[in-house]
């Protein structure tokens, strides 16, 4: 298998400023995702917030087949041009995985077009990740459920589109249910959100969790027929302009 082009994007915030999330993630949340992407073969480049233009320069985009991002206190920080750069980029077939709080992210919102709000309580309580498609490519390898000992909740309602599939959903000790694995599509691009990965609990360490992620990156790298007439070339097809020839 070549390697896929992976950038991952992380805001780098918690891990300067809290002494509990430098403990679980001493060389950032990203390092465990990076390392476990790399040793697959794939080709991992890192960005993060203090890097000139968010380390999302187009030259980045233009070499990143799957973008996957992790953020949450710094949301508008990220500047608008630069989600302009990654939803054009999604349009055109690059992937995107937004992991955890990154569902209130610029880009993920932009390419939902919805608040994408759910409901939070951080009490450290169990989570048990259903697989609730099977037959999904992002699901294979892993077994009927996923268990954390400890998450952060998030609960329905997860204002968001009606996605293509639901590969897992999750139980959470407090009662409340989760759409955890999410696909959609967007033009060329394919889009997955996975629910998992507070800053303050090991979740980017579990072989599963990695497992998912990785198979999300094979997935979402675009595969698809870039020869076809799609939207906008339709114009250029000069049967469709000939006149419709009626049956009287
Ligand atoms: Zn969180």
């Amino acid at each position: 298998m070549a390697g896929i082009r992976v950038t991952i994007w992380n805001e780098h915030r918690h891990e300067q400023t809290d002494a509990k999330v430098q403990a679980v993630y001493p060389d950032g949340i990203h390092a465990p995702i990076a390392k476990y992407l790399s040793d697959l073969g794939h080709e991992v480049h890192v960005s993060t917030l203090d890097d000139d233009d968010c380390g999302l320069t187009p030259e980045v985009l233009d070499n990143t087949d799957v973008l996957i991002w992790w953020g949450h206190t710094a949301h508008n920080l990220v500047m608008d041009d630069i989600v302009d750069r990654i939803q054009a980029r999604v349009l055109a077939g690059m992937g995107f995985i937004a992991l955890h709080s990154s569902h209130e992210s610029k880009p993920f919102m932009r390419l939902m077009g919805t608040s994408c709000g759910l409901l939070w309580r951080d009490i450290g309580e169990k989570e048990k990740l259903w697989v609730t498609n099977p037959y999904h490519p992002i699901s294979k390898g892993i077994d009927a459920v996923i268990e954390l000992d400890h998450e952060e909740m998030y609960g329905e309602c997860f204002d968001v589109p009606n996605p293509d599939d639901v590969v897992f959903t999750s139980w959470f000790e407090g009662g409340n249910v989760f759409r955890s694995g999410c696909t959609w599509h967007r033009g060329r691009g394919k889009i997955f959100y996975f629910r998992p990965g507070h800053e303050a609990y090991p979740t980017y360490y579990n072989k599963e969790i990695l497992h998912v992620i990785a198979n999300a990156v094979e997935w979402a790298k675009f595969d698809g027929n870039t020869e076809a007439a799609g939207i906008g070339k339709a114009a250029n097809m000069p049967f469709l302009l000939a006149p419709v020839e009626k049956n009287e």
